[in-house]
């Protein structure tokens, strides 16, 4: 029964490992294809400025800030580590506190206008929309 349990605590710790590497390798190893929160910092595409204005660009940054400010990326990975999946509902939720965040400091419509001019997704014309409404 022991071996058992000694089994079972190595491989979770394992499983754990496994994501604080992910975490890693994406703040320090992944080239950035679009704007996010790596864990540690707001991380944005060399591109960006070619298609967002400054006002746009700070947006974009606090809303990131806003993931960093609501501890997204750590209780993703602790729900992950206790084998649960965070879910698309979860992150549309989180999608919506950062743009939150973004717009008590001020970023709310050039937030907006970022993401008419970054994506035609349904979920983002659906943020766009709100932002507008703020
Ligand atoms: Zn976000």
């Amino acid at each position: 029964m022991q071996t058992a349990i000694n089994i079972i605590c190595w491989l979770w710790a394992g499983w754990v490992a496994f994501n604080l590497l992910m975490v890693a390798l994406v703040a320090t190893a992944l080239p950035v294809h679009q704007a996010h929160f790596d864990g540690f910092r707001a991380r944005l595409p060399t591109w960006l400025p070619t298609l967002l204005t400054a006002d746009e660009i700070a947006a974009v940054t606090s809303h990131e800030n806003g993931h960093r400010h609501h501890l997204h990326v750590w209780t993703n990975l602790m729900l992950r580590c206790l084998f649960l999946n965070p879910g698309a509902r979860r992150r549309r939720r989180q999608e919506l506190e950062a743009d939150d965040y973004a717009v008590a400091n001020g970023h709310g419509c050039h937030m907006a206008s970022a993401l008419r001019k970054l994506s035609n997704h349904p979920d983002d014309i659906f943020r766009a929309e709100r932002l507008e409404r703020m």
